[in-house]
Parts: C-alpha cells; sequence; structure tokens
C-alpha cells in the first residue's frame, strides 16, 4: 500500500527504561490500534542479540491491559512478529549505515518516518544523533528523536548537550521528555483549572495562600545509587518534574492549546521566577532504621554511593514567582526518597473566609479551617476539595470533608502509562509534552546557582531516618512562609 512506513528505533533497548516501560507502551498502543499501519520496532544496542532474544525479552514484561477477554497471546505474538533487533557501537557511522539498509528493506520505497529513542546514558546522546543523522536518518519522511532526562546537570552542561544535539537536528526533530507532563492528572490541571468556572477566577494571589508540590518516594536507592550519586533529589525530581507541574499550574490562559502558545506561557512563569535563596531550602539525607524487624540501610551505606556522599536525597523549598498574579504566594517543593509514603501530589491552600461567621463552631482545637484543594497525580489518581461542613444534628458544629473524585471508582479504564500518551505525541508531531529548549534553559537558570552553592559550601544534608517523614527543617522552612505542609495534617484523607 502507498501508506508512510514507522519505524521506532529503540537506542538501548537492552536496558532498562527499554524492558520496564518503553516496549509495554508500545505494546499498549498497538492494542489500542494507535500505531501506524506500518510500524516496525527495532532494538539498538551493543549487546548481541537475535531477534528472537529481543523477542523473547519483550514478551516477559508485556500484558494484555486493554480488554481481558480478547486473546492476549495472539496479540503478543502479532506485536512481537514486528520487533526486531540490530547490534551495533554508539559512535559509528558504519553501523547506523547497515541499520538504514536493514530499514529501507522494511520500508520498501515508500515514504519513511523514523523516531530514534535515546534510551541510553547521556554521555553517548550526540555520538548517537551524530552517527543516526548522518547515516540512518529518513530521507523522504521525518525523523524525530526522543531524548529522556538527565538533559546535563546544570546550565552549563545542559546548553552543551542542546548545542551538541542542535548542530546535528533542528529543535522541532527534538522531543524532550519530562514523563511527569505525561501523567493523567497532570494533562487533567489545565482542564480542572480552564474548563470549570468556579477554579480560575481563584487562581491568583487573591485568594490562593500558598500551592504545594510533593513527592516522595518510600524506597531508598537499594544499591543503585551510582547515577543517582551524581546528580541528587534536585536535579533528579524537583528541576523538572516539580517545577514542569509548577510552570503549568501558574502560567497564564496561552492563546490556544496549541504547543507553542503553553510552551511560551510555561517559559514566562519560569522566567518570573525569583532567585533561589539557600536559606529557602532545606536538604536531607536518608540514614540507616530499623522498624519491626527490618532493618533498612541509610544512603551511604548503599556500595554504590562514594563513602562521606553529602548528596541530598530530600529537599524543600520556597519559590516565588514576582508576577502580578503570584506576587507573594509561596510555591512549596518537597521531594524525596526512603519517606514513610509513596506519592506525587498538589496541593493549593486557600486563604481564610474574611469575617467568618462560622469560625466559633469548630472544635475547639482547630484552627480556622481552610480550603484545600488536592490532585494526586499516584498512586490511587485522585482530586478533592476540603470543605468546611455542618456535621449533620441539631448542634452547629463545623467539620472538614471531602468532596473526592477518586479515579478508581469514577472511571472503570485503567489509566494509560504517561509512556504511551507521550510516544502517542511523538509520533503525531505533537509537542506540547515535550520540553523546549528555552524552558530547559529557563529552569536550569534558576537552580544552577543554588546547586552550586550547596556544592562550593559543600553544605551537609539534614539525616532523616529511612521510612520517617523526613527532616524536621521542612517544617521551619514551610512555617517560615506561615504554612503547614499539607500532607502531613492530621485531617488528611488517603
Ligand atoms: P541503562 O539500562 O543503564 O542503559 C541502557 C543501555 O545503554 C544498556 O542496556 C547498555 O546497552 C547501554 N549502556 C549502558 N551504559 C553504557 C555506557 N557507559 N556506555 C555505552 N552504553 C551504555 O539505562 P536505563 O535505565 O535503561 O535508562 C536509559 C536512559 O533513560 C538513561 O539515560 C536514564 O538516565 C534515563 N531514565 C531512566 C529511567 C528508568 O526508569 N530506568 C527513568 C528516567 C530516565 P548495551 O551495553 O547493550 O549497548
Amino acid at each position: 500500500d502507498g501508506e508512510p512506513t514507522f519505524s521506532i528505533i529503540m537506542v538501548g533497548a537492552s536496558g532498562d527504561l527499554a524492558k520496564k516501560k518503553i516496549f509495554p507502551a508500545l505494546f499498549a498502543l498497538y492494542c489500542e490500534h494507535c500505531l501506524p499501519k506500518n510500524f516496525t520496532i527495532f532494538g539498538y544496542a551493543r549487546s548481541k542479540m537475535t531477534d528472537a532474544e529481543l523477542r523473547t525479552m519483550v514478551s516477559r514484561t508485556l500484558t494484555c491491559r486493554i480488554d481481558k477477554r480478547e486473546n492476549c497471546n495472539e496479540k503478543i505474538e502479532k506485536f512481537l512478529k514486528r520487533c526486531f533487533y540490530h547490534s551495533g557501537q554508539y559512535d559509528s557511522e558504519e553501523n547506523f549505515a547497515e541499520l538504514d539498509k536493514t530499514l529501507k528493506e522494511h520500508e520498501g520505497g515508500r515514504v519513511s518516518n523514523r523516531l530514534f529513542y535515546l534510551s541510553i546514558p547521556p554521555n553517548i546522546f550526540i555520538n548517537v544523533v551524530k552517527s543516526a543523522s548522518r547515516s540512518a536518518s529518513s530521507k523522504n519522511g521525518w525523523t524525530r528523536v526522543i531524548v529522556e532526562k538527565p538533559f546535563g546537570r546544570d546550565s552549563e552542561s545542559s546548553a552543551a548537550l542542546t548545542s551538541g544535539l542542535k548542530q546535528y537536528l533542528d529543535e522541532d526533530q527534538i522531543f524532550r521528555i519530562d514523563h511527569y507532563l505525561g501523567k493523567e492528572l497532570v494533562e487533567n490541571l489545565s482542564v480542572l483549572r480552564f474548563s470549570n468556572l468556579i477554579f480560575e477566577p481563584l487562581w491568583s494571589r487573591k485568594y490562593i495562600r500558598n500551592v504545594q508540590l510533593i513527592f516522595s518516594e518510600d524506597f531508598g536507592t537499594e544499591g543503585r545509587g551510582g547515577y543517582f550519586d551524581h546528580y541528587g533529589i534536585i536535579r533528579d525530581i524537583m528541576q523538572n518534574h516539580l517545577l514542569q507541574i509548577l510552570a503549568l499550574f501558574a502560567m497564564e490562559t496561552p492563546a490556544s492549546l496549541d504547543a507553542e502558545d503553553i510552551r511560551n506561557e510555561k517559559v514566562k512563569v519560569l522566567r518570573s521566577m525569583r532567585p533561589l535563596q539557600l536559606e529557602n531550602v532545606v536538604i536531607g539525607q536518608y540514614k540507616g532504621h530499623a522498624k519491626g524487624g527490618v532493618t533498612h540501610l541509610g544512603y551511604t551505606d548503599d556500595k554504590t554511593v562514594p563513602e562521606g556522599s553529602l548528596t541530598p536525597t530530600f529537599a524543600a523549598a520556597a519559590l516565588f514567582i514576582d508576577n502580578a498574579r503570584w506576587d507573594g504566594v509561596p510555591f512549596l517543593m518537597k521531594a524525596g526518597k526512603a519517606l514513610h509514603t509513596k506519592r506525587a501530589e498538589i496541593r493549593v491552600q486557600f486563604r481564610h473566609v474574611p469575617g467568618n461567621l462560622y469560625k466559633q463552631n469548630f472544635g475547639t482545637d482547630r484552627e480556622q479551617a481552610t480550603n484545600e484543594l488536592v490532585i494526586r497525580v499516584q498512586p490511587d489518581e485522585a482530586i478533592y476539595l476540603k470543605i468546611n461542613n455542618k456535621v449533620p444534628g441539631l448542634g452547629m458544629r463545623l467539620d472538614r470533608s471531602n468532596l473526592n473524585l477518586l479515579y478508581s471508582s469514577r472511571y472503570s479504564k485503567e489509566i494509560p502509562d504517561a509512556y504511551e500518551r507521550l510516544l502517542l505525541d511523538a509520533i503525531g508531531g505533537e509537542r506540547r509534552l515535550f520540553i523546549r529548549s528555552d524552558e530547559l534553559d529557563a529552569a536550569w537558570n534558576l537552580f544552577t546557582p543554588l546547586l552550586k552553592e550547596l556544592e562550593e559550601k559543600k553544605i551537609s544534608p539534614e539525616l532523616y531516618p529511612y521510612g520517617s517523614r523526613g527532616p524536621v527543617g521542612a517544617h521551619y522552612l514551610a512555617s517560615k512562609y506561615n504554612v503547614r505542609w499539607g500532607d502531613l495534617s492530621a485531617s488528611d484523607i488517603d
């Protein structure tokens, strides 16, 4: 047929991310009939593997999510028949030329679109892009490249990476993934705000007291701290995932849902942010802890972590956007590993009701309760709004209740993985959820001076026990701005 062919080349196919996330996401898209008709998937890495070995490796991670009644094995078989493997070096134009030859055999002279997914360590990004763009880019269709974080570790290294990529690619060929942007509730943030009358009018310093962006994991590096130690939690989570959510949350109404309109608004937020001061940041590192007969090792007990490492596994920060909408509103970020719980959420705490008629009617030990909107990104996706409500009965006592939208109760369909959305968008050329280079620059400009200061002054992180609620310094930081962390309040529901 005359339809264009589509090839996705998984560079680093032998790795963890490819196995755990990318192949399963591609299979889910296949099951949903979202992949172009003439698609093929090529694994590329140095490891020697046959097509059959790749298929066996991939098949172990595939499950049929969409429709349990349909014959899953048959679908998996059909999908695997479209998967191939090509072994080669990352810096070899000859090896990529061989790949090109194989791709051409599959394409059979039709218009061919090629998507390279770089699921490899960042130090070889440029080598691959150089060799692939010279020897294996499409001659008659589009060629796009998906890049995974880390995009550098400060402004300079990020700029070097960007200019390296741009030697061989145009900006519109580069798709920088921040997989948080592919998460269902992060996508829904704009829907909630812009398609409901009751939220957007409140979305400013006039009614919002503070915004909290919280990420926690309930496990540590567990013997895989080598990569992490080079980056730390600020680079790993805050500078990208939490900051991206912040920018989406705080942006002005874009002119349209067009990618450039949205990214223009996000970058304006980032550029309006006040430089991060050391006094507005708390860092922590988990230490070993024994609980219920189980001993958890501390971060520096991890054999892959250098002895005496000062790398933060926890950080809290107060950020400010110096524009008319958000002047003076603290945006508090908190991210940590080895904490008591696993979650990612956005919390919006509203101001007090002025002259509240009912302030006497809360329990004696309660402060005047304010409204709080919680968007729980993961796990158990939910949106809930804390409101004050009369406790039923003859008296007049108020309590704080939740208007609760729990996704698992409301929607029967399983929520797609972030990688499915992002791959689908990259295939379709939709750039809205990918990071543009000026956004990336602005994000690094905000964090680089702080990161340098932390490292130059060798600031010691505050130790906190594995499985705890994190260092107490995070509470002091919040209380400096008259804020309490919502996730630690007794009235919060889970
Ligand atoms: P990985 O397993 O460490 O590496 C992927 C493949 O790259 C390996 O199978 C290996 O293939 C090749 N490789 C590894 N180290 C190399 C080196 N020093 N020089 C040349 N090639 C090397 O990484 P991953 O966990 O799949 O992640 C891939 C990329 O995504 C990384 O850049 C990572 O930072 C990023 N990322 C990962 C995750 C995750 O959940 N794992 C999440 C977000 C971002 P061959 O030896 O066969 O060539």
